[in-house]
């Protein structure tokens, strides 16, 4: 009976430590599986992630090199289209220009000189070209202040004088014509031989266009073309002047100040020259030696106005006037 009773209490503690033995088991695998976890997972995780990051960065890379290809294929284009644009700009510029070439077309329907002279003639008005020779000099800016106020063009045969570079220049700029007389005016230089008379022509047509910018090609002769002076056929210049391109002008009026008058016989030799033909050259001097010229002109032009003269300066159009020709 006692050796039963001993089994009988031995028992439970043998159940009661295999339970906890199993329920320490228990936590063990617990306790494992959750370190196994927590090593196992986050370095799974790792590897996982390391290998889509190393996809990742494929990815990338090819992208970017089908970015560059895309720009190289695509920057060509955009130079073409750059192209094109500056050539339709190119294109539309003379378009820009359309009121330039309305002018133009405006000024070309103009009336030429001789259009305008004809036309003044057919109704019964005179022509006059004013010339003044001999200047420039310290009266040239005050007779230039007259032109402009009568709004006249008229045309300066000068001579090579220095220190009026600014009366040089005011001539062009005002819309007067600028032309030749010599350098010198001493008949005897300028007529001594036809080289004198060239390098008087040359010196004065380059003094000019340096001074001006214009190169002129009109000329009087000191005396005009049927001047007694020259001791040389007058016909050897006229020849050099027809090779150089440039053409002289005589006169068929003038106010007499080639000799001595007074302000009112100034008036009255142009007034009654021009009355006498339809187109008058009128010859007047810009000298400090013909003060009457320069008292007279503003009544001259204001009588010429008065009978409805049509005034113009020397151009290329011009019909000279010749007193001698070869
Ligand atoms: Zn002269």
């Amino acid at each position: 009976m006692r050796k039963i009773l001993k089994k009988k209490e031995i028992m439970p503690t043998q159940n009661a430590n295999d339970a906890r033995r199993k329920r320490i088991n228990l936590y063990k695998k617990i306790l494992i599986s959750i370190i196994v976890s927590m090593i196992v997972l986050p370095t799974l995780l790792c590897i996982v992630l390391f290998i889509r990051i190393s996809f990742l960065e494929k990815d990338l890379t090819n992208a970017n090199g089908e970015l560059l290809s895309v720009q190289e294929r695509i920057e060509p284009l955009l130079n073409n289209m750059q192209n094109q644009q500056q050539t339709e700009s190119a294109v539309v510029e003379p378009t820009t220009a359309e009121p330039e070439t309305e002018t133009e077309t405006e000024t070309e329907t103009q009336l030429s000189e001789q259009e305008l002279v004809s036309q003044a003639l057919a109704e019964g008005r005179k022509v006059v070209y004013l010339t003044f020779d001999d200047g420039p000099c310290g009266n040239t800016n005050n007779l230039l202040d007259v032109l402009d106020k009568y709004n006249v063009k008229v045309t300066f045969f000068v001579n090579y004088h220095e220190g009026y570079a600014n009366e040089y220049k005011r001539i062009v700029e005002d819309g007067h014509t600028l032309a030749m007389h010599t350098v010198s005016h001493n008949y005897a230089k300028v007529y001594g031989s036809v080289e004198q008379f060239k390098s008087e022509v040359v010196t004065l047509q380059d003094y000019l266009e340096e001074i001006t910018g214009v190169k002129t090609s009109f000329f009087r002769f000191p005396g005009g073309s049927s001047n007694a002076q020259t001791k040389i056929p007058i016909a050897d210049f006229i020849t050099y002047l027809d090779e150089a391109g440039i053409t002289y002008f005589d006169w068929n009026v003038t106010c007499g100040d080639g000799g001595t008058v007074n302000e009112q016989q100034c008036i009255d030799n142009v007034i009654n020259g021009v009355n006498k033909v339809d187109v008058s050259i009128v010859l007047l001097h810009d000298s400090t030696a013909k003060l009457s010229t320069y008292e007279a002109i503003d009544n001259i032009i204001e009588k010429l106005q008065e009978m409805n003269v049509l005034i113009l300066p020397i151009t290329e159009e011009t019909i000279p006037v010749k007193h001698v020709t070869k």
